[in-house]
């Protein structure tokens, strides 16, 4: 069973069983599918970098809104530093 249920948790589990069970065919198509995922994520990271940074046009907007929300989080901890 997967450790999460997050994409990538759960297609280690798939390929961790498709590598025992030597069925190469599955293991290319599902090394394609993780290759995919990769190009999502890495997407979304370059995405989030330039709202960071504040180059993406609505970046001031999407980071008071993000701060905002912050702030009212109820699983926020305050009294562990970073
Ligand atoms: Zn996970």
């Amino acid at each position: 069973m997967a450790n999460c249920n997050c994409e990538f948790c759960v297609l280690g589990e798939k390929i961790e069983d498709t590598i025992a069970s030597k069925d190469v065919d599955r293991l290319i198509s599902l090394v394609r599918e993780l290759q995919n995922e990769l190009l999502y994520t890495s997407d979304d990271l370059d995405h989030l970098k330039v709202i960071m940074d504040g180059s993406w046009p609505s970046a001031v907007e999407q980071l008071e809104k993000a701060l905002e929300k912050a702030k009212n989080h109820p699983n926020r901890d305050v009294s562990t530093p970073f």
